[in-house]
């Protein structure tokens, strides 16, 4: 039987145009569907659009920071929220063409509408159906509000990108990281911004002492933090204005909420029904580590397989799924270990490895080595914010186990770590590492007593 494709990718996103694109060079005849966007999630609605948001947030605390070293600024600064999703959109646009031509250059056809799986090999796109020898579902995923009454006045973080305006009050609901990053963003802007979340702490799975020393820094920044609160009912006021009741009777006055709350698998009339694709207990496509699903020729990566949903590890992901079926000689499995990760609320935290608790939890004698001081460019201002830094380490072999950061540039910095931890690194071997002086970074080498000793 000779098909039209040997890979049949559907998703133009980060896994999805990795593999794709790895396929097509090692001689493969690719085709990639893509309904939306180019670029998937993380160009158009997730970690790029969000970090020049960020960026943009972080300005106000530049502009109060910059009288310490002697700048006077005409007046107060002015922010037009226009103007940064224009030029967001913009940056945008210029980022789908680079995808395009990544695609159409490695010899890639292009079918840019929805695909739907017809059998297990074949797909329909705008009314034709082209076979394949292998289909990968790269389809990602999107976020989910809570079907509470008056749903339908919250937004998500989809539509966050796309706000007309900046509003002058927002909710931001949920625990996870693009909750606190959002609530971040909206502060820093100039919203009056409060973070609800309906557990004790945000940012599950996080070091507890990293959890706590954001708690600290995102209250001194001005966010209203409400734990253990949850939104009942949203009403929609004459003026506009949006009301929340919480479970505890309270009421909340706001201009915008927005939920956090969660990302369910993109599977929207893809056909799974028409092959014998499973899915696991979340409702997620269940895989094995090669990212076989249940139907032979049918591949799953990325979010849609909800493992760890995060851009470098689609892209290793579409890697392996490229090597695998066309350049088997080259695959190498993908390692879910030592995966480095930052939040970038502000300010931002930067983590690799395990928790101290997961440490204590694996069984670990472990000893925290932790240091909590003011940054050297605070110095001059009267700005509260401080830097936590933390290192866990197994007692026995001496390893260094995770590195944990939160302040400026963590994520920038634990990149670095992420190398070290993997080479499987030891305390000794980071206290022999020299500093880089005078930074923030240099801690992380030069901390020498253990806490409690
Ligand atoms: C707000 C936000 C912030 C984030 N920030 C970060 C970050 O800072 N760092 C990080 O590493 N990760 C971040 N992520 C996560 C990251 O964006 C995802 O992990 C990544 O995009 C997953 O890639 P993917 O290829 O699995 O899916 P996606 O990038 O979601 O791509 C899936 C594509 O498939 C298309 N599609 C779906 N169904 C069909 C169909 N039937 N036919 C044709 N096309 C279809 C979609 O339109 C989409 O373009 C963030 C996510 C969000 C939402």
């Amino acid at each position: 039987m000779t098909y039209d494709f040997d890979l049949f990718v559907i998703g133009a996103g980060s896994g999805g145009v990795r593999a794709a694109r790895f396929a097509a060079g090692f001689g493969a005849r690719v085709a990639v569907a893509e309904s939306r966007y180019l670029g998937g999630t993380c160009v158009n609605v997730g970690c790029v659009p969000k970090k020049l948001l960020v960026y943009g947030a972080h300005f106000a605390d530049e502009f109060e920071q910059a009288s310490g070293f002697g700048w006077t600024l005409g007046g107060k600064p002015d922010f037009d929220w226009a103007t940064l999703i224009s030029n967001k959109n913009r940056e945008i646009q210029r980022l789908n063409g680079i995808y395009r031509n990544l695609l159409v250059n490695s010899g890639v056809t292009l079918l840019e509408s929805h695909a739907k799986v017809v059998d297990p090999h074949h797909v329909e796109v705008d009314g034709k159906t082209y076979s394949a020898e292998h289909i990968l579902i790269a389809t990602g995923g999107w976020p989910q509000i809570p079907e509470i009454p008056g749903h339908e006045h919250a937004i998500n973080s989809n539509q966050a990108f796309f706000l007309k305006e900046l509003p002058k009050r927002v909710l931001v609901v949920g625990g996870g990281y693009i909750a606190v990053e959002f609530a971040s963003i909206f502060n820093g802007l100039g919203a009056d911004t409060t973070l609800l979340y309906r557990g004790e702490l945000f940012l599950r799975g996080f070091d507890g002492a990293v959890r706590k020393h954001l708690k600290e820094e995102l209250s001194k920044s001005g966010i209203n933090l409400q734990f253990n609160a949850d939104i009942v009912r949203i009403d929609k006021q004459a003026g506009g204005s949006l009301q929340a009741t919480l479970k505890d009777g309270r009421v909340l006055d706001t201009d915008c909420v927005f939920y956090a709350t969660g990302r369910r698998p993109m599977l929207d009339n893809l056909g799974l029904e028409n092959t014998k694709v499973a899915l696991d207990e979340r409702g997620f496509i269940a895989v094995d580590d090669q990212f076989q699903t249940a139907e032979p020729s049918i591949l799953a990566l990325g979010d849609v397989i909800g493992r760890v949903q995060l851009t470098p590890v689609a892209l290793a992901e579409g890697m392996a799924v490229a090597r695998r079926l066309f350049k088997p000689e080259q695959y190498r499995p993908v390692d879910y270990q030592h995966i480095p990760t930052a939040v970038f609320s502000l300010p931002n935290i930067g983590t690799v490895g395990l928790t101290e608790e997961q440490a204590r939890d694996a069984g670990h004698k472990v000893a925290i080595f932790q240091s909590d001081f003011k940054p050297m460019k605070l110095t001059l201002t009267s700005s509260q914010e401080r830097t936590l830094m933390k290192l866990v380490v197994d007692v026995d072999s001496d390893k260094v186990l995770g590195c944990h950061m939160v302040g400026p540039d963590a994520g920038e910095i634990v990149q670095g770590l992420a190398v070290a931890l993997k080479a499987g690194a030891t305390k000794r071997i980071f206290d022999d590492t020299l500093g880089v002086h005078p930074t923030a970074a240099e801690e992380f080498v030069t901390m020498r007593t253990p806490v409690g000793a």
